[in-house]
């Protein structure tokens, strides 16, 4: 897989080439980075990117030649390493959420994609309507820029790429099963006075299952109710989690699940119950 990205700041990248998971998985060959600087296709002295915005308004806009130039690059560049011409992905505050199934999928095509990394107030719509595919947002808040995007897509994406993951860990990650992750503990099992959870130590393979189910679903309720509704929906719930809901709906009052880790909150009781 391949991502050209089109950015004023390269050196940012570093941070997915020389750490962790990313840094393993290029290392490996999984994935390829280049990155297109539109400074250098520019004309003129000052190599000029961008420009004020028509109509007046604070800012600077990112002008449409130097994009398109760099995106052309890119794409020749693609094809020269035996890609088809990759999709082109703005980051930009307006786009479409990104998601895990849409993650999922894009690790999955595979192939080469360009990424441009939109800066100042943003970029001349008439790149983005004649050589954009695909406006993608990471969330509803307004980077400075689009490369901590990017470097979000790459990260997220590269992670589901066959062998990236050292032990197959993403089965059961936050989103995957349509809940949020149930909470991790690791040694010693007695910290500042705070014990680990009882049922984790109790070696009983399907009382662990359950505990989890049950945490993925008490913390799921009480900080993502649109994923339970979601997961509901897509018949992802049986009867058991269902009157697990129902229990800790009531021992609330209804309104506020109670606090996943708290022992003696109405989850953890019912889920010692259940177990
Ligand atoms: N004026 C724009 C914000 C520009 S921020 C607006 O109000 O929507 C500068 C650049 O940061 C954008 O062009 C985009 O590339 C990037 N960016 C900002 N927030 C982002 C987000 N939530 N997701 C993806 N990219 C984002």
């Amino acid at each position: 897989m391949r991502f050209d990205v089109v950015t004023l700041f390269p050196g940012m990248f570093a941070a997915v080439t020389d750490h962790g998971i990313t840094r393993r998985a290029r290392e490996l060959g999984l994935w390829q980075l280049a990155t297109w600087n539109p400074r250098d296709f520019t004309s003129d002295r000052h190599r000029t990117v961008d420009d004020r915005p028509f109509g007046g308004g604070p800012g600077m806009v990112l002008m449409a030649e130097p994009l398109a130039a760099a995106v052309e690059a890119a794409h020749t560049a693609q094809r020269t390493a035996g890609y088809a011409n990759g999709r082109v992905v703005a980051l930009s505050a307006g786009g479409r959420p990104l998601t895990d199934a849409r993650v999922r999928a894009w690790a999955q095509e595979g192939g080469a994609t360009v990424l441009v990394c939109g800066r100042y107030e943003g970029i001349d719509q008439r790149f983005l309507e004649a050589c954009v595919d695909e406006e993608v947002s990471i969330g509803d808040f307004v980077l400075s820029g689009g490369e901590i995007a990017a470097m979000a897509v790459i990260d997220a994406v590269v992670r589901h790429l066959p062998g990236a993951l050292k032990i197959e860990s993403a089965a059961d990650e936050s989103f995957a099963t349509g809940l949020l992750d149930a909470p991790h503990f690791t040694r010693p099992d007695v910290w500042r006075g705070c014990a680990v959870p009882s049922a984790l130590l109790s070696g009983n393979h399907a009382q662990i299952e359950r505990w989890r189910r049950e945490q993925a679903l008490a913390r799921t309720a009480r900080e993502r109710p649109d994923l339970i509704a979601a997961a509901r929906a897509g018949g992802l719930l049986d009867e058991r989690d269902e009157r697990f809901l129902r229990g800790i709906a009531q021992g609330a009052g209804g309104a506020n699940p109670p606090a996943v880790l708290n022992p003696s909150s109405a989850a953890a009781t019912t889920a010692a119950e259940a177990a």
